[in-house]
């Protein structure tokens, strides 16, 4: 089951999330402050992280932030308040998958969402990694992994393109002083 870090400064939620998941087979660790967090996520790989958005050494976004310039590869769920949903939705633009109001879930919601989450940003995860191998295997000599032929040429490309432009704006300015 899930490999799960609980980062929540109210003992009492700590304590009541930390038995419903462990109960539902969860390995949980926690952690009360945003540095804490950052110790457990280098020594624990978590595959998801239960993240409150009030913490004493870091609040709001930038929780969601920070721990993903940590580590980008755990999926992360925001804990949050009923009243700051706005807050929810700016930490999925930066890269959280779900979001849940505290004392709305119980243990048994709150897995689904959690294995839903693991499973979408594995995928994710895949993604991107097949993503950068196909790049790499279309760019580098498969030996010294140095640029390969296609590569070159694009980059001569480009400059060409950027020379073109610079010699353009040249051109223009010439006009325009002439005038
Ligand atoms: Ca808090």
């Amino acid at each position: 089951m899930a490999r799960i870090l609980l980062v929540e400064d109210d003992e009492a939620i700590r304590r009541t999330l930390t038995r419903g998941l462990q109960e539902s087979g969860a390995v949980v660790t926690t952690a009360s402050t945003a540095v804490e967090a950052i110790r457990t996520l280098s020594t624990d790989r978590p595959e998801i992280i239960l993240l409150d958005l009030g913490l004493p050494d870091g609040q709001g976004v930038e929780n969601v932030r920070t721990l993903r310039a940590v580590d980008h590869r755990p999926a992360i769920i925001v804990l949050t308040g009923l009243d700051d949903e706005r807050v929810a939705v700016e930490a999925l633009k930066l890269g959280a998958q779900d979001y849940l109001l505290k004392g709305e879930t119980d243990a048994e919601q709150l897995l689904r969402l959690i294995r839903r989450s693991i499973q979408r940003n594995r995928q994710t995860v895949q993604l991107e990694h097949q993503r950068d191998s196909a790049y790499l295997a279309a760019t580098r000599e498969p030996l010294t992994l140095l640029p390969n032929l296609p590569l070159l040429l694009e980059l001569a490309r480009q400059q060409q393109a950027e020379l073109r432009g610079q010699q353009a704006l040249v051109l223009g300015v010439l006009v325009l002083d002439g005038l």
